[in-house]
C-alpha cells in the first residue's frame, strides 16, 4: 500500500511570504525541530540565492554530521539550466531538488507573454531535469505550477516527460488554493494512474480548504496507487493565504474519521513536538498563533460553557478529539516576571555569562566565552529580537556551523 509523506515547505514558501521572514539561524533551528517530529523532507531553502549558500551549506554538513538526519534537505529553484548550474555552483553538496515551472495556459500566456509555448515549458523542464541528473542530484521533483488551472492532457503529458527524463516526483501545485477535495481527489488520481510516478501536494488556503484538499489529494494518489507527499508549513504561514499547517494536517490524517485505517504515514509524526515548532515558529516569524488554531491554539483544549465544561470533567472525551499531552501540552512554563537579561547584537560578556549559566552552560576560557558571545551578537542581528535558548545552545554545541551560516557576503 502507498503511504503519506510530509515534506515541510516553511523554509521556503513560509519564508518568502509577503511582510515575514526568518534569520538562518531560525531556519536551522525550523530543521531541527522537523527533525525531531519525524518529518520526512524539509524543503530548506533557494540554492541559487546568494545569500542562502552559506546557511544552505552549513545545513548540509549539520546532516553530514548525523544531526540533521534522517531528515532529507531539498532545495527549490526554477526548473531551467542555468538554475541547476547556479545551484550546483554556490551549493556543490546539493542532493534533492525541486525543479518548478508554470504550466497553465494562464500563466504561460500571462507570464511568459508568447515567449514559450506549452512545448517550450516541457523541454525547459526535461533540460533541467537532465543537468540536475548530471550534476549528481539524488532525488528530483518536478513541480508544475498552477496545476489546478492546467489542462489535464498537457498535466499528464508533462508529468510523464518528467517522469521519463528521471524525477521522482511530480509536485501538482495549487497555487492559488482553486481546488477543493472533489476536484484534487480526481485530478490527482487521474495523474496517478496515468503517470505512474508519486505525487506531491501543494495546496494553499485562499478558499479555506489547504488541509482538507491536502488529504483528500493524498487520497487521489494513494488510491491511483502512488505514494503522496504532502506539503506542510508551521502554523500554516505561506504566500497570501498560507499553506497547509503542519500540525493540522497531521492531526487529520490520524485523528479524522477513518482516514488512517486506510490512508497512512510512512513513518509516524512524533505530534508531542507540535507546540514547541508552533510556538518557535510563532516568535521568528512574530506571528501570533490564532487563539483557535487546531491543536496548538490557546482555545484548543478550553472550555467554559457549563454543559461542556461539566461533560469534559466528566470524561474528556465527551468535548475532546485527542488529549493535550499528545501535541506536546500540559508542562507548566517559567515566564520571567522580574528582571530580564536579553541576548542582543550589543550585548556583553557578563549579560551573555548570566543568560548562559541560567541554562548550566560553561565556558572552558575566556576566549570560547567571548567567541560564543560574538556569534550570538551576530545571530542577533539578523534577528532582530532576543534569541531563544535553543538558539544560544545550538551556537554554543556548533560554533563553526552557526560562525557558517551567518556568514553573508553581498559583494561579489
Ligand atoms: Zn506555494
Amino acid at each position: 500500500m502507498a503511504k503519506i509523506y510530509l515534506i515541510d515547505v516553511t523554509n521556503r514558501d513560509g519564508v518568502q511570504t509577503a511582510r515575514l521572514g526568518l534569520s538562518k539561524l531560525e531556519k536551522t533551528m525550523i530543521n531541527m525541530y522537523l527533525n525531531e517530529m519525524g518529518v520526512f523532507q524539509s524543503e530548506f531553502g533557494f540554492p541559487t540565492t546568494r545569500h542562502e549558500q552559506y546557511y544552505l551549506q552549513a545545513n548540509l554538513e549539520l546532516a553530514a554530521m548525523g544531526v540533521l538526519k534522517p531528515i532529507r534537505l531539498a532545495g527549490w529553484i526554477r526548473a531551467m539550466v542555468a538554475d541547476v548550474e547556479r545551484a550546483f555552483k554556490l551549493v556543490p553538496k546539493i542532493k534533492h531538488l525541486n525543479l518548478s515551472v508554470s504550466t497553465s495556459d494562464q500563466m504561460i500566456q500571462g507570464k511568459f507573454q508568447g515567449a514559450r509555448s506549452r512545448e517550450d515549458v516541457v523541454s525547459m523542464m526535461v533540460d533541467a531535469v537532465e543537468a540536475a541528473r548530471g550534476h549528481g542530484a539524488e532525488s528530483i521533483g518536478v513541480n508544475a505550477e498552477d496545476a489546478s488551472r492546467t489542462r489535464m492532457d498537457f498535466l499528464v503529458r508533462f508529468a510523464s516527460a518528467a517522469k521519463e527524463h528521471g524525477a521522482d516526483r511530480f509536485r501538482y501545485c495549487d497555487t492559488l488554493g482553486y481546488d477543493n477535495p472533489f476536484t484534487i481527489y480526481e485530478s490527482v488520481k487521474t495523474l496517478a494512474e496515468n503517470v505512474g510516478m508519486a505525487i506531491e501536494l501543494h495546496c494553499h488556503g485562499d478558499l479555506g480548504m489547504a488541509v482538507a484538499n491536502s488529504l483528500a489529494g493524498a487520497k487521489g494518489a494513494i488510491d491511483g496507487g502512488q505514494d503522496a507527499h504532502i506539503n506542510t508549513t508551521v502554523n500554516g504561514i505561506g504566500e497570501r493565504a498560507g499553506n497547509a499547517d503542519l500540525v493540522a494536517t497531521a492531526l487529520a490524517i490520524t485523528k479524522s474519521k477513518a482516514f488512517a485505517a486506510k490512508y497512512q504515514l510512512e513513518k509516524p509524526i512524533n505530534l508531542t513536538k507540535a507546540w514547541k515548532i508552533s510556538r518557535f515558529a510563532s516568535y521568528a516569524f512574530e506571528v501570533p498563533i490564532p487563539i483557535n488554531q487546531p491543536g496548538v491554539g490557546a482555545n484548543a483544549f478550553a472550555h467554559s460553557s457549563g454543559i461542556h465544561a461539566d461533560g469534559v470533567l466528566k470524561d474528556p472525551e465527551n468535548y475532546e478529539l485527542y488529549n493535550f499531552n499528545e501535541v506536546g501540552r500540559g508542562e507548566p512554563e517559567l515566564v520571567e516576571t522580574g528582571r530580564a537579561i536579553c541576548s542582543g547584537e550589543y550585548g556583553g560578556i557578563s549579560g551573555f555569562k548570566h543568560i548562559m549559566g541560567k541554562m548550566a552552560i560553561t565556558f572552558d576560557d575566556a576566549a570560547q566565552a567571548e567567541e560564543v558571545l560574538e556569534l550570538a551578537r551576530y545571530a542577533n542581528v539578523e534577528a532582530q529580537k532576543p534569541l531563544i535558548e535553543d538558539e544560544l545552545l545550538f551556537i554554543a554545541k556548533y560554533p563553526e556551523i552557526a560562525r557558517k551560516l551567518l556568514t553573508l557576503v553581498p559583494l561579489e
